[in-house]
């Protein structure tokens, strides 16, 4: 019989998640998931949390240092960047349009609001604080480590990017005057094994995902009623958040794929799904990071050099779907608390959605703290984040896996476009075996 492909088991396991979280809710036994299913989640995703730092740093030093051009890194890199900030804002035009046309604010009255948002006061003010810390300047000049091993401890994804492109660089300018063939073997071989743990870890992934999916349920039932009300209310927002996600993620990722690569719409599709559904069950993209590299390496052939650059740079600073969310969001509130936002505050979304979407960390959550600055750029209340607090687990499932999709569409580009896409052998083997 043939084997059901790991993605399979994985959706099947989502489900059953669900349905576990739901049954649970319905009978009113939500802690008994939170403290004894929930952390089965919590483990799996610290196994690929593990991996993720090492991952990059060994896998980005022997990448470069086996590459023997020197101005391929800066071209590799400058297409990547101008792919990622010229998508995002592709993404974040998307939902501005699909909001303006859905007009979801447009049924709430003020007393909906008042009843919707008064929960979540509390909530509100603490990312608003939060957002505080957070200097697009300081973020710059953070980039460069003060101590790399601090780096790799905190862990700053950045910070170890911009470290190991450093020791890549200077080990290909050594080999001129010494051997360094045996480091680059050790990095090599390191990075090696490390995909090989990706594939242990994988094969507990449908475990994982059932267990994120109950506790995220289960955590959203803990007041019932009032989550269905919420839901009811806020429900055309949510639709306008998702039909932004899919027409950029199926749209116009399908456009750039068939212009720019010779890798079909859904061989793309199918080689990144055990991705995209790790991210939609963890909200984080910098978890999803190791499944990512892998899915992008193995089924769809990115040469590695490429791949272990561009994907932990688009985890950092690549959010299309969190861009897009926050266009959508900030429209959506500004119309409830109106006036209505004219084009040049609009236009101004798309400008700050931008750059608050590189600055938001590839973790659940952090990119309705980055909403605020949104917000308080187009001058509308920050607070106004109260509103859509309660339903935003669910939208952050939505835009992390848009998030995925898009870092791994722009290494497939850039890979094409340096003719450094391998593809693998049309063999079906299930995905994520070793
Ligand atoms: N959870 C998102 C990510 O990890 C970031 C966000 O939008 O909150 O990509």
């Amino acid at each position: 019989m043939k084997k059901l492909a790991l993605h399979w088991w994985i959706l099947i396991a989502m489900g059953l998640g669900v349905g576990y979280g739901l049954i649970a809710t319905q009978f009113g036994a939500t802690q008994h998931v939170l403290e004894y299913v929930k952390p089965i989640g919590t483990l799996f995703l610290n196994l690929l949390k593990m991996i993720a730092v090492p991952l990059v740093l060994f896998s980005l030093v022997a990448g470069v240092a086996s590459l023997n051009d020197s101005s391929k890194m800066g071209r590799i890199g400058g297409k990547s960047i101008l792919l990622y900030l010229g998508t995002t804002a592709v993404a974040i035009t998307i939902g501005l349009l699909v909001v303006n046309v859905i007009q979801p604010g447009s049924g709430i009255t003020e007393e909906m609001r008042e009843n919707i948002s008064s929960g979540y006061t509390a909530d509100a003010t603490e990312r608003v604080e939060a957002a505080k810390d957070v200097s697009m300047i300081e973020q710059l000049v953070g980039i460069v480590p003060t101590n790399p091993f601090g780096a790799l401890a905190k862990p700053n994804m950045l910070q170890v990017v911009f470290f190991a492109l450093m020791l890549g660089i200077a080990l290909t300018r050594l080999s001129n005057k010494r051997n360094t063939a045996h480091i680059v073997e050790v990095f090599d071989s390191l990075a090696d094994a490390i995909i090989e743990m990706v594939h242990i870890i994988m094969k507990i992934a449908p475990i994982g995902v059932f267990a994120m999916l109950a506790g995220v349920i289960a955590d959203l039932g803990k007041n019932p009623e009032q989550m269905v009300e919420l839901l009811g209310a806020l429900l055309w927002y949510m639709v306008a958040v998702v039909v932004a996600i899919l027409i950029h993620g199926l749209l116009v990722y399908g456009l750039l794929l068939k212009t720019f690569t010779k890798v079909g719409f859904r061989e793309f599709y199918r080689a990144v799904i055990p991705a995209q559904l790790l991210a939609f069950s963890s909200s984080s993209s910098a978890a999803t990071l190791p499944v990512t590299i892998d899915c992008v390496e193995k089924k769809i052939g990115v040469d590695e050099e490429v791949s272990s650059f561009v994907l932990p740079l688009g985890a950092t600073i690549n959010m299309d779907g969190t861009g897009l969310y926050q266009g959508v969001a900030a429209v959506f509130i500004a119309s409830v608390y109106g006036p209505d936002l004219d084009l040049t505050q609009q236009l101004q979304i798309v400008l700050t959605a931008a750059l608050a979407s590189i600055g938001t960390a590839a973790v659940p959550g952090v990119g309705i703290v980055m909403l605020t600055i949104v917000l308080s750029a187009i001058g509308v209340d920050n607070q106004g984040i109260a509103l859509i607090l309660g339903v935003d687990r669910i939208l952050d499932m939505c835009r992390t896996t848009l998030n995925v999709t898009g870092d791994a569409l722009v290494a497939t580009i850039v890979a094409s476009s340096e003719g450094m896409v391998h593809p693998p052998n049309k063999d079906p083997s299930p995905e994520g075996g070793s």
